[in-house]
């Protein structure tokens, strides 16, 4: 089943059912290495999924639960290791959308659940969406309308201290700091100390993205896109067969609620080429930043004869 949470459109299964939860690997095509987020509906269900939450996890879910923080923890035996991809933590996190709490609450277990698309392409943020994604491969979806933060949680994990961040997300590093003080972020392309799944190339348009545009991408008769953080200036407009602009205000959190819908907009219109303009450092303009970078990943030739 589809539900609505604030940061996107998730594929649910019962996080203590390991063929339940081998059903939604094989509904995304997702790699078994590629480890789930258990969500929760209140705070004592924590006590079925993790154990052992060092004192600056206990802050963190205190200041942001329900809403969109995953923090990656010890899990506990009734959690089968098909969720964590093998791995002795967890990743757990309470939906602030209380549609999703809901269907938690009523189906008596924790539900395991990754975003409601196929691996490695645009996250869901409608209803319709997912509809696009996997028509009648799914048995419902509830529609709650637009999500509003509209992009992933942000993830913390506690397996080393200072806190590591695992993914920019739905809360503003700022606000993380102002609880927890110091945090740690691993290199873009690190592998060490940052958790798997973290593909190098996902949330990908089927149409070529390049962030951002330069003059190289300036040739004749290419069909280009535009998906701008603000407004462009007036005079930029011409070279653009479409534009979709985030936030007419040039605010982070509008842009990344509008992000993967107008990320689609684009993929629909048949271009040659999208291009973008990056969000600012701040807010959630680093989560926007982090998806339109991996969206527009492509290997080199070098990369690729290294990785087989
Ligand atoms: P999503 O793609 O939104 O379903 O989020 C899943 C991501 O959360 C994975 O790709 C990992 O990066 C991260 N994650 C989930 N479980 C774990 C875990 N046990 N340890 C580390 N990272 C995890
Ligand atoms: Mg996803």
């Amino acid at each position: 089943m589809a539900f609505p949470t604030e940061t996107v459109y998730g594929l649910g299964a019962d996080a203590c059912n390991a063929a339940a939860v081998a059903a939604i690997f094989s509904a995304k095509q997702r790699p078994r290495f590629d480890p789930l987020i258990v969500h929760i509906h209140d705070f004592v269900q924590i006590e079925l999924v993790a154990h052992s939450l060092p004192p600056k996890a206990y802050k963190l879910i205190e200041a942001f639960w329900p809403g969109p923080l995953t923090i990656v923890v010890p899990k506990q035996k009734a959690i089968p290791d098909i969720v964590t991809s093998g791995l002795p933590q967890v990743a757990v996190r309470m939906p602030g959308n209380s549609i999703a709490r809901e269907l938690i609450k009523q189906a008596q277990t924790a539900v395991a659940a990754p975003s409601a698309n196929k691996f490695g392409h645009i996250s869901p943020t409608r209803a319709a969406h997912v509809q696009e994604s996997f028509g009648s491969e799914v048995d419902m979806i509830l529609d709650g309308g637009p999500c509003t933060v509209g992009v992933e949680s942000t993830i913390l994990g506690f397996t080393a201290d200072p806190p590591v961040v695992l993914r920019f997300g739905g809360i503003a590093l700022e606000d993380i700091k102002r609880v927890v003080g110091e945090v740690q972020i691993p290199p873009h392309n690190s592998r060490v100390n940052a958790s798997p799944g973290r593909q190098l190339r996902h949330y990908a348009p089927l149409t070529p993205l390049i962030a951002y545009d330069s003059p190289c991408h300036q040739q004749a008769g290419l069909r280009k896109g535009l998906l701008a953080f603000c407004p462009p200036q007036p005079a930029a407009l011409q070279q653009y067969a479409a534009i979709e602009v985030l936030s007419e205000r040039g605010d982070p959190a509008e842009a990344a609620c509008n992000l993967f819908a107008a990320l689609r907009k684009l993929d629909s219109k048949g271009l040659d080429v999208i291009v973008t303009t990056p969000a600012p450092d701040y807010g959630l303009g680093p989560a926007i930043n982090d998806r339109l970078n991996r969206a527009s990943y492509t290997q080199t030739a070098q990369q690729k004869a290294r990785s087989t």
